[in-house]
């Protein structure tokens, strides 16, 4: 691994960890402010995760997490970045994307999901990921994200396994 890579990525899911993530959103921003390229952020969260980690052990837990990364690292090609938050915690930046196309590409990352398996020491299980998301505008990055994570926790709150979001 390079430094760089080393400094920057978080070292189970090789995602940006969550100080580049704030970098990249910062620089995110920005472009937004300058050029008004527009932007997406969802945060999103494994559902019942503890459940894994107790049912399976510790260790089958942190071989889930770096799966379901590396399937949103893949999903997230050519869309944005995503980085770990915190523990099993997501951050999605969409980039020079709109509200109605994000959502269409989370629809389709929470499809994926789904419809995988998680294999490990000979068992198999699925898993479900839970999303706020929101468009980026002129406010300051703490308010976008805090009202990604208030619909993340209505998500967390009506049911789990979705994406939760405002159309306007
Ligand atoms: P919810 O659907 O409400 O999110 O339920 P949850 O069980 O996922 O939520 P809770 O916050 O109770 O538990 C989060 C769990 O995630 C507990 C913690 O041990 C686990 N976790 C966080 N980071 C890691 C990690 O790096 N590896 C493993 N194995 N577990 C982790
Ligand atoms: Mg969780
Ligand atoms: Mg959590």
């Amino acid at each position: 691994r390079s430094l760089q890579e080393l400094v920057e990525k978080d070292i189970l899911t090789g995602l940006y960890n969550r100080r580049s993530g704030e970098k990249l959103l910062k620089r995110t921003c920005e472009n937004y402010l300058k050029d008004g390229v527009p932007f997406c952020i969802a945060i999103g969260d494994i559902d019942h995760f503890k459940d894994v980690n107790d049912t399976y052990g510790h260790e089958c837990g942190d071989m889930a997490l770096e799966k379901i990364s590396k399937w949103i690292k893949e999903h997230m090609q050519g869309k944005g970045f995503a980085a770990r938050w915190g523990g099993e915690e997501i951050l999605l930046v969409y980039d020079d994307m709109q509200m109605d196309t994000a959502v269409l590409c989370m629809e389709e990352l929470l499809e994926e999901i789904r419809g995988k398996r998680i294999t490990y020491d000979g068992i198999s299980f699925g898993i479900t990921m839970t999303f706020g998301i929101t468009e980026g505008d002129g406010r300051k990055i703490e308010h976008i994200v805090r009202e990604a994570d208030a619909k993340l926790y209505e998500g967390k709150n009506s049911g789990r396994n979705r994406i939760v979001y405002e159309m306007t």
